[in-house]
């Protein structure tokens, strides 16, 4: 099989004969992509587009679908089928949507017609080439780091060796700042790097001064019951598009729910028509997938117990634009896990595997991918 797909690569490469020009309008940036020919068919291969347009594109193989966002907008595909989704409508570019191995390849006729219809602004063909505005760039370069509590708050404290949730927090948050930035690249910034106080609305105005393209804050939980215990993730959301007040009346919960407050809970348990709102933009979606694989990699790696990916606890970062979580190490009120949480090896394991549970969410999103 492998030697067929290989085969078919070749022969595709042997009659790549043409070239598509790209041009970026700002930057006068001129690009050629190859293009191949199917059936007689120009076509052009996704993952050579999508360095230059910044697309995101998301594929399900389960049901064959491609995902590609443009300018903001989504449009859905299908493998094999002429006709994608694009908005409330569907769309017929009269050649199928193909793959072959790994790699989706589009029909030219989508870059030079399609595109220059939905985007009339943006793109245009003209003198053979394709002139489009210079897209923005989605990438994950800066992230920030929120160590809960500090200073005058300990946060929870641990039952039988008395350790201060902030301590911990805190620990985690600077070995896994040094792995993201030695080993990814990305400018780290911490709304704390010390034992102070920060406010909550100092750190999420931190992140969004900073312009930061991912907010991951590191908790640890407690509980009355000395026997709760593992690993849960949380995700978090902003919400430029919801109702102000509503918003104004999650982020005044949430400083509770922060160390589990069960009356505020119940009072989220209304506010579910929120979340059905938030859960229809791309964010909350990113910052779900960031949060199950930072909860996956630490399950995995630390092999704590799971306590799942859990949407009902957020708070938001008004006025901002980001994928959030917030990561509940452990439980600093089990007796085994205070021990453990504590020592420094295991805080290492801990950032390893939230670091990992990042990088796998930056090298699927990078809407670059050869940066
Ligand atoms: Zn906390």
């Amino acid at each position: 099989m492998k030697q067929i797909i290989l085969a078919m690569l070749l022969m595709l490469q042997v009659i790549a004969v043409s070239a598509l020009n790209i041009e970026i309008r700002e930057e006068e940036l001129r690009f050629g992509i190859p293009e191949v020919e199917m059936d007689g068919i120009p076509y052009v291969g996704v993952d050579d587009l999508s360095p230059i347009l910044k697309c995101i594109n998301k594929q399900d193989r389960q049901d064959q679908r491609l995902y590609l966002h443009i300018y903001g907008e989504t449009f859905i595909f299908l493998e094999d089928s002429s006709y994608y989704s694009y908005k409330i409508d569907s769309y017929n570019m009269h050649y199928a949507l193909k793959r072959i191995g790994s790699q989706y390849f589009l029909p030219r006729v989508f870059l030079v017609e399609h595109l220059p219809m939905h985007f009339a602004e943006e793109v245009r063909y003209e003198n053979d080439t394709l002139s489009v505005k210079k897209p923005v760039d989605h990438s994950v370069r800066r992230i920030v780091i929120d160590p809960g509590h500090g200073g005058r708050d300990p946060g929870a404290i641990g039952k039988v060796l008395g350790v201060h949730e902030k301590d911990v927090n805190l620990a985690v948050s600077l070995k896994l700042k040094a792995l993201l930035e030695r080993e990814l690249g990305v400018t780290v910034l911490m709304t704390r790097e010390d034992d102070s106080f920060v406010s909550l609305n100092d750190r999420t105005r931190f992140a969004n001064e900073n312009k930061a393209d991912l907010f991951i804050s590191i908790h640890t939980n407690a509980s009355k019951s000395r026997s709760s215990q593992g690993t849960e993730t949380y995700y978090l959301s902003t919400a430029m598009t919801s109702d102000a007040r509503a918003v104004e009346a999650l982020e005044n919960q949430v400083v509770d729910l922060y160390e589990g407050g069960a009356s505020a809970r119940s009072v989220y348990d209304g506010l579910d028509f929120i979340l059905s709102d938030l859960s229809q933009t791309e964010h909350l979606q990113s910052s779900n997938e960031l949060a199950s694989s930072v909860q996956q990699n630490i399950i995995a790696g630390a092999r704590t117990y799971d306590r799942g990916v859990k949407q009902a606890n957020f708070y938001v970062l008004r006025g901002a634009f980001m994928p959030s979580i917030l990561v509940e190490l452990g439980f600093i009120s089990h007796p085994e896990e205070e021990r453990l949480l504590i020592n420094e090896e295991y805080q290492l394991r801990l950032a390893r595997t939230i670091f990992e549970g990042i990088k796998r969410f930056k090298y699927r999103y990078d809407r670059i991918r050869n940066t």
